[in-house]
């Protein structure tokens, strides 16, 4: 059984202090959420990593919202593996479509970091999804199949089955306007379909998640879709009540 997941991307959002008070009050969910099978993370920004994976339990998930591929070197900016490692956070968001979008993330370069992620046994979450135009277009499936192509490339079935794929179509990310739950299962149901022809039957361990404008009012809906497994949320997931209404419309 796949176990459901919520997961809450914050962007550049919190200072520290408001990571802490997020994280201080978020504690005690972990007993809800893993009495109905459900992970329940958060991805607080670099800065506020250390502190909040310190003020929670070990199992609630911890997530940076991006990593470097490389160990070390010249990389002005950048994070590394290790540095995450050394704070004890094992799980990265990768090619969120913001970061495709105003940091030129190609799919080959999540490939890259996938890659590194899961040498140094870690666990990536592997975002993709299309722009509203090749939406209208009808071209959604050939697009999404690209980015599973390049984003997985070479990795061994029992690689990818670490791998956790969030479809989020750029056109419902912050816009308040979701996908409809049929269109998130036709699209997260095809890309289970691909998984299984790249990978085979370890494409049924695989957690897929919808994200784009998922709200305590609507998370229901997709619990319900057989091939979703969770969402990762933006916006809704930032104050706690809303974040506690989220868990508690997934169990
Ligand atoms: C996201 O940041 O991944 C996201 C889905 O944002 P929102 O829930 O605000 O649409």
């Amino acid at each position: 059984m796949r176990n459901k997941l919520l997961l809450g991307n914050w962007k550049m959002n919190k200072t520290t202090t408001e990571a802490k008070e997020f994280a201080a009050a978020a504690s005690s969910l972990l007993e809800i959420a893993s009495a109905h099978h459900v992970d329940i993370g958060v991805a607080p920004s670099f800065l506020s990593l250390e502190a909040v994976r310190k003020a929670l339990p070990a199992a609630f998930i911890v997530s940076a919202q991006n990593v470097n591929e490389h160990d070390h070197g010249a990389y002005t900016g950048e994070v590394s593996i290790p540095m995450l490692k050394d704070i004890g956070i094992d799980w990265a968001i990768i090619g969120h479509s913001e970061r495709r979008s105003y940091n030129a993330e190609t799919s080959l370069a999540c490939n890259a970091k996938i890659k590194a992620l899961l040498a140094a046994g870690m666990t990536p979450v592997y975002c993709l999804g299309e722009s509203l135009e090749t939406f209208e277009k009808g071209e959604t499936k050939a697009f999404v199949s690209t980015q599973l192509k390049e984003g997985l490339k070479d990795l061994t079935p029992d690689e990818a089955r670490k791998v956790i794929i969030a479809y989020e179509p750029i056109w419902a990310i912050g816009t308040g306007k979701s996908a409809t739950k049929e269109i998130a299962e036709d699209v997260i149901g095809f890309i289970r379909r691909t998984l299984r022809e790249h990978f085979g039957p370890v494409s049924e361990d695989m957690r897929i998640l919808y994200g784009g404008s998922v709200k305590p009012n609507n998370v229901r809906e997709y619990m319900e879709c057989p091939n979703i497994d969770g969402a990762l949320v933006g916006g809704a997931s930032l104050n706690i009540d809303s974040y506690r209404e989220l868990l508690e419309g997934m169990i």
